[in-house]
């Protein structure tokens, strides 16, 4: 695909961009080096007041952010402002942070004085989705700027009029020129900007099939990077949890995003004692929901960002039904609409074997399973490839502590939906990835811990 704004709730397209050719990428990054150069020197305090004032513009313009992210990836529109305040957050917590967070850490050894100092790399590129077109770019941006690292975007192909408007944020914020730029481009033109010296790591939120090439492509430089891919989450509700409450936060927790988030609970593990009355109760939810216009304020779920992500997306649904797993609601697109929509959807009975119990299912599908206690409820919440977040919900302590210790995954929820925080670590294990964004720990990951021992 080339790079587009496409309106996926039409399908029409409203704009197109050609790709940079090769030797604008090399005058990018070359403005990046030499940005680098002038920006590493910059006091702490001074990007601190930058990223305020890109806070302060994201926060005042978030209608025309919300409308833009809107019409290129089909969020709502509400859910689209949201995040451009959550980005003013994060910018807001690392320009109060970052200074204590990059403080230099004394040790005590055999030195007169030794001590952790924390130093910028230098080019960092960023390789992001348009699921969360301005929240995956400005939670890397914030932490690495801070750092007084430089950025370089290569956004989805979808989102590009997101890509320019995040630039143009960080240039009105007074960043200097060349410390942030977007780099309109498709995939087969990352591994050249990876392999170049002066690009000093990676960092992709993304597919296991772009993660796999890009950290590929940074193993054979000897590059560090980041990766922040799918998961599968588990939402676990045990007899004893408060039902309304985990009935409620599921449909958030499924369908937030129209359904496309990494963190979205997608396996519902139930104990058997509940499972019949959260079956029935989260049917009759997303049975109530409206599907539509991502633009009107009423509109609950829009349509999903790509034709080819609905494509994918049924015919797992197709190979699951074909299996004998059964429908409670939804289980195809919506023929009666033009533009990518997909209906929430429920499946349950879901034979071992199905797409449902090792594939990461991207839109409105809740797979429902049961099981008879706390050992099968994680047993089967770890049996995935993946290992983001996972939500559980019990109000029996012991049991709590257990589900802590023994899921395999980057975070753990009790009694609430998996999210992400500016002041919690976010990331995940397994085939989820590897690194953390977020957090002390998001801005500790693309520096130079630099060791300082004196005699
Ligand atoms: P994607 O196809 O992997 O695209 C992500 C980015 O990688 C895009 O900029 C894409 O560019 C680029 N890309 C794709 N293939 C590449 C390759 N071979 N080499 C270099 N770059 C490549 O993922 P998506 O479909 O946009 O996003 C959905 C996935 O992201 C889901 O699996 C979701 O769970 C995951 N995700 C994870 C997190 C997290 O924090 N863990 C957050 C959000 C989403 P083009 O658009 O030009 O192809």
């Amino acid at each position: 695909m080339g790079i587009a704004t496409v309106n996926p709730a039409t399908g029409s397209e409203i704009k197109t961009f050609e790709p940079l050719s090769s030797t604008q990428v090399q005058d990018k990054i070359a403005r990046s080096q030499q940005a680098f150069q002038q920006y590493r020197r910059t006091e702490i305090s001074q990007r601190s007041k930058w990223l305020l004032a890109a806070a302060e513009i994201l926060e005042h313009d978030k209608q025309k952010f919300g409308e833009i992210m809107t019409t290129e990836m089909g969020k709502t529109l509400k859910s689209a402002i949201a995040e451009a305040q959550k980005c003013a957050w994060v910018c807001r917590y690392y320009a109060e942070h970052a200074a204590e967070f990059l403080a230099d850490l004394p040790a005590s050894t055999d030195a007169s004085q030794s001590f952790v100092r924390y130093q910028p790399l230098g080019i960092i590129l960023a390789v992001m989705p348009w699921n969360f077109p301005f929240w995956q770019v400005f939670r890397f941006v914030a932490p690495a700027l801070m750092a007084g690292n430089v950025g370089l975007l290569k956004h989805a192909s979808n989102v590009p009029q997101c890509a320019l408007a995040i630039e143009e944020i960080i240039t009105q914020a007074g960043f200097p020129e060349g410390v942030f730029q977007t780099l309109l481009i498709g995939s087969s033109q990352v591994e050249a900007i990876v392999n170049d010296e002066r690009v000093r790591a990676v960092t992709l939120t993304g597919s296991e099939l772009a993660g796999a090439a890009i950290a590929s492509s940074a193993g054979k430089q000897i590059k560090k990077a980041v990766l922040e891919l799918g998961g599968s989450d588990p939402y676990i509700v045990l007899e004893s949890a408060d039902l309304e409450a985990a009935v409620d936060t599921a449909v958030v927790a499924r369908l937030l995003n129209n359904g496309q988030s990494c963190i979205a609970a997608k396996r519902f593990i139930l104990a058997d004692a509940i499972a019949d009355e959260f079956e029935q109760r989260l049917v009759e939810k997303f049975k109530g929901l409206k599907i539509g216009d991502p633009m009107a304020e009423d509109t609950d779920v829009g349509p999903l960002a790509t034709p080819s992500i609905l494509q994918e997306l049924d015919q797992l649904v197709q190979a699951c039904i074909e299996k004998g797993a059964k429908v409670l609601s939804g289980g195809h697109p919506l023929s009666d609409h033009a533009g990518n929509f997909y209906p929430p959807t429920i499946l349950t009975d879901i034979p071992p074997g199905t797409p449902a119990y090792k594939e990461e299912f991207f839109g409105p599908v809740a797979l429902l399973f049961r099981v008879a206690n706390l050992d099968q409820a994680i047993e089967l919440a770890n049996s995935t490839p993946f290992g983001l977040g996972a939500s559980a919900w019990t109000t029996d302590t012991e049991q709590a502590n257990r589900l802590i210790e023994e899921l395999e995954a980057g975070a753990v929820f009790i009694n609430g939906l998996v999210k992400s925080d500016p002041r919690l670590p976010f990331g995940g294990i397994k085939r989820s990835g590897y690194g953390r964004e977020l957090g002390i720990q998001g801005i500790h990951e693309f520096v130079n811990i630099k060791t300082i021992w004196i005699k």
